[in-house]
């Protein structure tokens, strides 16, 4: 029984140390590929394929403030787009869109003329509870002279979170959704105290003291400590993103929502997520899913695609962005450096047209198994040698599905899709 004992305890420290060092070798391979990125990162966000001539619109922060601020929830009537859907988008996430229905285009142009403090509706209203409000950060509207058709061009920015009560659909085609803004609870006895005079720790002191909660409860949801253990987690994911991390981490609010943009969950967690009303649970619910989180596979058929190590940062947006085609569906991407082996299968010529990461071509994407649509492969055009990395995929977040870590006492260890 001791021999026993001793085999199980030496197996288990080979696994731990296997398993430190494939992390390691992850990690190093990703500092490697980081290293040998000479993309511009900061044309994925600027949308340059929607024009340069859209017209600039900030939002008002004010007044979203004081929505936000107050301890009574409001409940407005707000257009949605059912022929444009937008998926769960999250509170500082730019969304492109590209409306042609004239519906659409006169509800987008109603919006456009209220100013900038109106807002519309993301989500898919039927399907997710939570979502966030966006508005209008730039926009174009064009009329083509022969046809007498509109049709415009905007950037959009999430606003505020909200929860759906109703979604109906006028006479007319336009669709209105009915929704309570929910505002950001900052507890007091979680938040620090007022006053130039406390530093930090006397704070934390006197938050305890006021707090009904063990101190060990407390110090968990030390927003601080919620930042370390976020940056060291997504070490595991991508370096780049676990840099920026400590940066962002300042702010629980602003750092919650940050953490939610980089992760490339599925609408139904956003939407969980968006639901937790104060910034430390939010931040205590997207640790918990980074460390369940192994990879990606197919939505459709549960093919293995890629680890959660195989994420690429290719945006200042992060590793998942939204970007929007020239008929006008809008596809929110997860770029990864690689994909298993024999899981997907290219499809048509490449193009550079309406290319989404200039100096790259694009080729459409389908799963070997299922035959659904992924994504993109993009390989970096014929004149642009010194473009690194030399190929890399673009996959739809709508159509992947998370592999998460078994949580049964035989595979706890191990983890598998
Ligand atoms: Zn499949």
């Amino acid at each position: 029984m001791l021999r026993l004992f001793r085999y199980l305890h030496r197996r288990r420290r080979a696994n731990s140390g296997e398993s430190n060092r494939n992390n390691n070798n992850n990690r190093n391979n990703n500092r490697n590929a980081v290293a040998l990125i000479t993309f511009d990162v900061s044309l994925p966000l600027q949308h340059g394929y929607l024009g340069n001539d859209l017209q600039p619109m900030l939002p008002d922060a004010s007044s979203s403030q004081t929505a936000a601020d107050s301890a009574e929830k409001l409940i407005v009537e707000l257009p949605y787009f059912v022929r444009c859907p937008l998926g769960v988008v999250v509170p500082g996430q730019i969304v492109p869109v590209t409306l042609h229905h004239p519906v659409d285009v006169s509800a987008m142009s109603a919006l456009h003329r209220s100013g900038p403090a109106a807002s519309l509706v993301a989500a898919m209203p039927r399907l997710c509870r939570f979502g966030a409000t966006l508005r209008i950060l730039a926009f174009k509207e064009e009329t083509d002279d022969s046809s007498g058709l509109s049709t415009i061009k905007a950037k959009l920015i999430g606003w505020q979170r909200f929860e759906l009560l109703s979604a109906r659909r006028e006479f007319d085609g336009r669709c209105t959704a009915r929704v309570r803004l929910l505002p950001e609870l900052t507890n007091p006895r979680l938040a620090p105290l007022p006053g130039a005079w406390h530093s930090a720790r006397s704070n934390r002191r006197l938050n305890q003291a006021a707090s009904p909660a063990p101190a060990w409860v407390m110090d968990s949801y030390r927003p601080s400590r919620l930042a370390t253990e976020a940056a060291a987690e997504l070490s595991n994911w991508c370096p780049t993103v676990a840099d920026a991390a400590a940066k962002s981490a300042e702010d629980p609010l602003g750092f919650s929502y940050w953490l939610m943009r980089q992760l490339p969950f599925p609408d139904w967690l956003r939407s969980e997520l968006l639901a937790c009303e104060h910034p430390c649970r939010r931040l205590v619910a997207c640790l918990a899913a980074l460390r369940r989180c192994l990879g990606f596979a197919c939505g459709g058929c549960g093919t293995r695609l890629a680890g959660r190590a195989d994420l690429i940062c290719l945006s200042n947006a992060g590793c998942s962005g939204a970007y929007v085609n020239p008929s006008g569906q809008v596809h929110d991407l997860v770029t990864v450096a690689t994909v298993t082996k024999s899981s997907l299968r290219c499809r048509g010529w490449s193009s550079s047209e309406h290319s989404w990461f200039p100096g790259y071509e694009w080729r459409v994407a389908n799963c070997r198994s299922c035959g659904k649509h992924m994504g993109w492969r993009f390989d970096r055009s014929t004149g642009q040698r010194r473009l690194q990395p030399k190929k890399f995929w673009g996959l739809c977040r709508s159509a992947l599905s998370p592999c998460w870590v078994e949580t049964t006492d035989e595979t706890a260890d191990a983890g598998s899709c």
